[in-house]
């Protein structure tokens, strides 16, 4: 039996095991079609904002033109200057930077989105990448060529291209004629420009055009969490009935065997003639037979008795003086166990208690008998009447029960595992049939217990 039950929690042990891996294989992959998706969704709603953009400032001359011309003519002049050898680089990429214009184009800009696109908050930023001149005496004449980067905005509001995006790239080429020691030269400018927005709260936007999908990818991965938590559970109460069950089989089978064997001793016995002839052995046997045929009688009430629901219990309850009923229990139970000794603290107000005599001693004992089944040598017994509660405490210094066991302590047939903890017979009815009356009742019963701390059992009732 142990060996089975051993298989049996080797079973359930890999099927934990091997569902958990594929939970997370099964996370892992919808993890990763979240992720495609919402990268692929990022990259939609990027090109969506390019082709509004774009449309936008297509020619963003149009949007001032008279600004424009006056940019225009900076941008001449300071390439004129450059090849009259007027102005240095490092000049012009100041003058070019510090434009007059930036504030009113940035505000211009920035109206046009709005007016466009009013449902999204757009930043901007147009920065400078190249500032070429071609002369015709001259080679190429790169003035200013870097990677686009912040600090070299011309117009717009953004603070930082790192969570910009790119929306297109301006090539502007002027040109122009001016006298150089009385030659005429012909000159080109080359420019570039890149512009970059950025969206305020884009990776909400994105989300929520995600919502259905996030929703039903949460929803399907705890639907099955929960569903693997339900099936274990069952699993493991199955295996914990199951097991009970073959303990009090187990419990009953060795039960049984003793007054069998001893009536069988008995009978046998008794077919001896001499037996017969002697009276006084003869009615000792019969003694024998008769206590143990009592003791089978025992055994198969108690499993039928206290084997019953508390819903299936008929109470005859009658009116019942407190504390004076419990002492009479008590002193009873003193009588049948003289080397224990009792503590009792039952002075409290009197009060009538509507209860069910007899099952109420029977459950009261059965609490007493196991604190004495279960190696006590001094039990407590208290009673207090507390707010609108009486209450029954049974304390003993026996072996205890560990906290792990409480939980089961109460159900049918239910034993602690016996191995070197006690080898007490029973049947694992004794507390399930107390719970039962004391639910009869609507009262409680809990338990305050560790391994080796002794026990106490704490019954209460309402008033
Ligand atoms: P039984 O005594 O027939 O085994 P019970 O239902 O009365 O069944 O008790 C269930 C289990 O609880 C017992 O097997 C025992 O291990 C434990 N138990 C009950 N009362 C005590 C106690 N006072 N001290 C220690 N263990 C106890």
């Amino acid at each position: 039996m142990a060996c089975n039950s051993l298989n049996m929690k080797k079973k359930i042990n890999l099927l934990i095991g091997f569902s958990a891996v594929i939970l997370v294989v099964l996370s892992a992959i919808q993890y990763y079609l979240v992720k495609t998706t919402y990268e692929y969704k990022v990259e939609q709603f990027r090109s969506e904002i390019k082709a509004k953009i774009a449309k936008i400032t297509n020619d963003y001359s149009d949007i001032d033109t008279t600004i424009f011309n006056k940019k225009d003519m900076l941008y001449k002049q300071l390439a004129e200057n450059y090849i009259r050898d007027k102005s240095t680089r490092f000049h012009i990429k100041n003058a070019l930077l510090q434009n007059e214009f930036k504030s009113e184009l940035t505000r211009k800009l920035q109206e046009e989105f709005q007016n466009e696109i009013p449902d999204l908050t757009i930043d901007f930023a147009i920065v400078l990448d190249k500032f070429v001149i071609y002369d015709a005496t001259k080679e190429a004449d790169t003035i200013f060529a870097e990677k686009p980067f912040i600090e070299n905005k011309l117009y717009g509001d953004l603070a930082s291209l790192d969570d910009a995006f790119l929306i297109r790239n301006y090539v502007g080429t002027t040109s122009g004629s001016l006298k150089k020691q009385e030659l005429s030269s012909d000159y080109k400018l080359l420019t570039e420009d890149t512009l970059y927005v950025s969206i305020k709260n884009w990776e909400f936007i994105v989300l929520k055009r995600m919502t259905l999908l996030l929703v039903l990818a949460i929803f399907s991965i705890l639907t099955l969490i929960t569903l693997f938590v339900i099936a274990l559970k069952a699993l493991i109460k199955q295996k914990k009935i199951s097991d009970i069950k073959t303990d009090f089989i187990n419990n009953i089978t060795h039960e049984l065997k003793t007054p069998l064997t001893t009536l069988s001793v008995s009978t046998k016995i008794l077919e001896r003639k001499e037996i017969r002839e002697n009276d006084a052995t003869f009615s000792t046997v019969l003694g024998t037979i008769n206590r143990q045929n009592n003791r089978l009688q025992n055994l198969i009430d108690q499993v039928m008795t206290n084997s019953l629901g508390y819903e299936e219990i008929e109470l005859h309850k009658e009116k019942v003086s407190m504390p004076d009923f419990l002492n009479s229990i008590v002193n009873d139970f003193q009588i049948a166990y003289p080397d224990i000794s009792i503590a009792k603290e039952l002075d409290t107000q009197k009060i009538n208690l509507n209860l069910d005599k007899f099952h109420l001693t029977t459950a009261i004992t059965n609490v007493l008998e196991n604190a004495v089944k279960y190696g006590c040598k001094n039990i407590a017994v208290k009673a207090s009447l507390l707010n609108n509660e009486f209450s029954i405490s049974i304390s003993d210094d026996g072996i205890g029960i560990s906290k792990s066991k409480h939980s089961l302590l109460f159900d049918k047939f239910y034993r602690v595992e016996q191995g070197d903890l006690h080898d007490a017979k029973g049947l694992g009815l004794g507390l399930y049939y107390v719970d039962q009356i004391i639910k009869a009742h609507q009262g409680t019963i809990n338990v305050v217990s560790d391994l080796g701390k002794g026990a106490t059992f704490d019954l209460r009732f309402l008033i």
